[in-house]
């Protein structure tokens, strides 16, 4: 069986013979691996906490497999199509991961599949504890292959929960800051609440742009021409300011997901400071919500789905700009204004043409 690894000495193939397990975890067999900028920064900076007596991390947060066997009693079945939770419990259990929320563990000791603590799912075959599995419906209906995009949703689903929650008016007008994968999954569920929105990326021209105005987004080179302020508006650039949120409107609601140190573009965030009175202003004298998301939880992967599920497949597919067999991820690795989602083929027989993406071959 063969992985994704990577070490101190940056990323490779490993054949690390077949898992073996207790015997409850289902096995299962990975067909697609998403790429993202946690998989990137991690390959620069190296593992900087492998599971315990390795030197190596098995990569791989962003997942979608068949499961190949099941325990007795499980509520899958081999040929099952899954994803996964990335996050586990940590060792130091604290009040969050008590009451299941994972996502909002305040404990440094947190284990991350793929990510931190724990392999990940960028191989051919992983064991997978059912409780953190989410099945993905195959059917004619269901998202099938797609719902190798259910991960990386279930942060913008977590992201809108709030929003909604927060903002006074729950459609208006949209912001979102980066037409990445996340950015414009951000801009899907924006649509699906109604809202006018509008993408600002530094790209002119390519799938990123064609993705937003397939939308019916407004899309903007640069925030400098934006007019008007928004009620919700969503960070994923990494080109954190805090002045972004002189763009709200009052009752207004802006959820930051990514970081500023995660190498994301420079997507045209106003980069003059905000003065603390002005801030107060905004957020007490405007009833307004500022706050930022990190990782997700169950909740937030079954609404991923029935999110996706409501998207044409035509756009969703138009994500995945590229797919790489396992033996060439150097090339998935690649970045640039052409790129807005990679996936790594763990199986070979999937293909990645859109009557592919929509039917499981058996
Ligand atoms: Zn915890």
């Amino acid at each position: 069986m063969r992985a994704l690894t990577i070490t101190t000495a940056g990323p490779g193939i490993a054949d690390l013979g077949e898992p073996t397990g207790s015997g409850h975890e289902l096995v299962v067999d990975g067909l697609l691996l998403g790429v993202c900028g946690t998989d990137r920064g991690l390959i620069a900076r190296g593992p900087e906490r492998p599971p315990a007596g390795q030197d190596f991390l098995v990569l791989g947060h962003e997942s979608l497999g068949r499961v190949r066997t099941a325990p007795a009693g499980s509520r899958f079945k081999p040929g099952d199509l899954v994803t996964a939770l990335v996050r586990r419990p940590d060792p130091v259990p604290c009040p969050a991961c008590a009451a299941g929320q994972l996502d909002l563990c305040d404990n440094g000791q947190l284990v991350e599949r793929g990510i931190r603590g724990q392999d990940g799912y960028g191989a051919e075959r992983y064991l997978l504890d059912e409780q953190y599995a989410v099945g993905v419906n195959a059917g004619p209906d269901g998202l099938g292959l797609l719902g190798i995009l259910i991960e990386p949703a279930s942060i913008v689903a977590k992201a809108w929960e709030r929003i909604d929650a927060f903002a006074r008016r729950t459609t208006g007008r949209a912001l979102i800051f980066g037409a990445g994968p996340i950015g414009l999954l951000a801009a899907l569920l924006a649509r699906h609440r109604g809202y006018d929105v509008h993408i600002v990326d530094q790209v002119d021209a390519g799938p990123k742009v064609d993705q937003c105005r397939a939308l019916g987004a407004t899309y903007h080179c640069g925030s400098d021409a934006l007019t008007g302020s928004f009620d919700a508006i969503v960070e994923c650039s990494g080109a954190f300011t805090a002045a972004t949120v002189t763009l709200l409107s009052r009752g207004g609601a802006a959820c930051y997901i990514a970081h500023a140190h995660d190498n994301a573009p420079d997507a045209g965030g106003r980069n003059d400071p905000v003065d603390t009175g002005d801030l107060s202003g905004i957020l007490v004298g405007g009833n307004s919500a500022i706050f930022g998301i990190h990782s997700s939880g169950p909740e937030h992967f079954a609404t991923a789905q029935s999110e996706l599920e409501k998207a044409d497949p035509r756009w969703l597919h138009g994500l995945i700009t590229s797919t790489a067999d396992l033996d060439d991820f150097n090339s998935a690795l690649a970045i640039g204004p052409e790129v807005i989602k990679t996936v790594i083929r763990l199986d070979p027989d999937i293909r990645p043409d859109l009557s592919g993406f929509t039917s499981v071959p058996v």
